[in-house]
């Protein structure tokens, strides 16, 4: 979780920090457990020689996604441009890493939920399902919808889950009449509710902000299959092939 930018050298990385504690702040860099340092210091054993797939899912993984300073703040932990951050710019935590993103992404199902007295009932493991209308591995989509069971297959109406199979507004293309939130920005409400206004929804419907999502999931599939491919094979997961002069219920 501390991997930063400067760690990184073509083939080579350093260890010379960790980042604590495991499951919260303030995160703190710290050394690394037990004096494990590998860098080019005579003291120590050198930098870590990288396997070759490594080094090229670190140059990806850099590629893609350039290494940032995370949110801790001018107080914050100390680090300088971090490889793995969340969403938000934020840390990990160890905790829940393993199920989100790590497992996600391995697995291509979100882990089940184990109940918990009181407060919920648990639910069982679902396909991760992604809209990848612009291009692969796209964005997931929560709550995704449950895993298909039987032979037939519709789409999921229950309340709390949304159509992912219909047309969505985006409502943040345009300003929000309500509440004055700018294009791009989520509604704001005095009670801290992050809903977006209804006059928001119409105004962006109106002026035709509507997309269908390309919806589909990571569960794993044959690396040169097409989208539609995935599609056609995997109906309860990957949304139907909708007729375009199919009514809208
Ligand atoms: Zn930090
Ligand atoms: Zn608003």
């Amino acid at each position: 979780m501390g991997l930063q930018h400067h760690h990184v050298a073509a083939t080579r990385l350093t260890i010379d920090v960790q980042l604590g504690p495991p499951d919260g702040r303030p995160f703190e860099l710290e050394p690394p457990k037990e004096g494990s340092y590998r860098n080019d210091h005579p003291h120590y054993f050198g930098a870590v020689d990288l396997p070759p797939f490594l080094a090229a899912l670190l140059t990806r993984q850099m590629a893609d996604r350039h290494p940032a300073s995370c949110d801790c703040g001018d107080d914050g932990c100390g680090g300088g441009r971090f490889l793995f951050l969340n969403k938000r710019g934020g840390h990990h935590l160890h905790g829940t890493y393993a199920t989100h993103p790590w497992e996600k992404a391995v697995t291509g199902w979100v882990p089940a939920r184990r109940p918990r007295r009181g407060r919920s009932s648990g639910a069982p493991a679902r396909p991760v399902m992604v809209d990848m209308a612009e291009g692969w591995p796209g964005v997931p989509v929560t709550p995704t919808w449950p895993a298909a069971s039987g032979t037939t297959w519709a789409p999921p109406v229950v309340r709390g889950l949304p159509r992912y199979d219909q047309p969505v507004v985006d409502a943040r293309a345009v300003d929000c009449p309500r509440c004055r939130a700018a294009a791009g920005k989520a509604c704001t409400s005095p009670s801290g509710d992050k809903h977006t206004h209804q006059p928001r929804i119409a105004a962006a419907r109106a002026a035709g902000h509507i997309r269908e999502l390309g919806l589909t999931s990571w569960l794993p599939i044959n690396p040169r299959m097409t989208p539609p491919q995935v599609t056609a094979l995997a109906p309860g997961v990957a949304g139907r092939d909708r007729h375009p002069h199919d009514p809208h219920p």
